[in-house]
């Protein structure tokens, strides 16, 4: 299978342009094999500052590329989805699923979603081993479970974490965030046994992207629209600020494939990293288990 993902920071974009790139993404990871693909891109963001943000919308469809292309352009026309709507970001993330657990079908396939709302969704190349015991887990605290599919524990296991970690800083996440993305995708490695590289989409979090990976290939691709030039700024920890106002687009993928046409500015992305994409600039963090906690146990059920 394979991952992609597109993020314009400052570059004014059209949602047509902004899909045709995921669509087309996905085109290039089409020689890893598949039996369905699926992207989400932003509804309108321009109601402000109020979070979560509008939930992102979804489109997935068994098959070919091709199928979805075609459902999504014909559900676009039905919703009259506004394709001329620009944004000046933006992160669009897409997947090409290799069923590893259960029948192509569009609920099998990825973006995984965290449930109503889509608060956390993710895109997954890999297979987690111990998704039984997390599921058993969230089932216990409530969480509905849609697919057949090991990856759907995983934005599960992100909405656990956002809402714990908010309800212990006395927030309801909503109009400040203040638990850092990245702290929620260290949290969920925390919980993961297996084979990932995984990308993260989030209301909460508009115009951010968090990627993380290990056991499975990550690469990520910078591109410099305007004249600036972009730190990347690796090994950063948590508390690195952003470096602001530049206008950049970004890449992500399971391969290079999917990123070189755009730029040769790639990064291969080592195990038990974190990428944060946020406010125009990359900073990658090493997963630390001292800063993660294990917030979801069978022996925490009880609250
Ligand atoms: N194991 C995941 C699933 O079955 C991801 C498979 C893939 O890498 O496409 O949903």
């Amino acid at each position: 299978c394979g991952i992609f993902a597109y993020l314009n920071y400052n570059a004014r974009r059209d949602r047509r342009h902004i899909v045709e790139l995921l669509f087309n993404g996905l085109r290039r990871l089409e020689h890893s094999g598949y039996d369905s693909a699926g992207i989400s891109i932003d509804a309108d963001l321009s109601s402000g500052a109020v979070l979560p943000s509008p939930p992102p919308l979804v489109f997935r469809q068994e098959g070919k590329i091709e199928n979805l292309v075609s459902s999504f352009y014909h559900e676009a026309s039905v919703a009259e989805l506004d394709l001329e709507l620009s944004f000046t970001s933006h992160a669009g993330i897409a997947h090409t699923w290799w069923a590893t657990h259960g029948e192509p079908s569009p609920i099998n396939s990825h973006p995984q979603t965290s449930g109503e709302g889509n608060d956390f969704l993710v895109v997954h190349k890999g297979i987690i081993t111990n998704y039984m015991d997390l599921k058993e887990t969230l089932l216990k605290y409530g969480f509905h479970f849609e697919s057949d599919t090991d990856t759907e524990v995983i934005p599960k296991v992100a909405k656990f974490v956002h809402d714990s970690l908010n309800e212990d800083l006395g927030s309801d996440g909503g109009d400040k965030q203040v638990v850092p993305f990245t702290q929620i995708a260290m949290d969920v490695m925390r919980q993961l046994e297996g084979a990932y590289a995984l990308m993260f989409k989030s209301p909460f979090y508009p115009n951010e992207l968090v990627a993380c990976k290990r056991g499975s290939p990550l690469l990520l691709g910078v591109k410099e629209t305007g004249d600036m030039r972009t730190d990347i700024n690796v090994e950063s920890d948590l508390s690195a600020e952003g470096h602001h106002g530049k206008p950049n687009e970004y890449y992500l993928a399971s391969d290079a494939n999917a990123i070189v046409e755009h730029t040769r500015r790639v990064l291969v992305i080592e195990d038990n990293k974190v990428v944060h994409m946020k406010d125009g600039a990359v900073h990658i963090f090493k997963f630390d288990s001292d800063k993660s906690r294990r917030l979801l146990r069978p022996a925490s059920v009880q609250r």
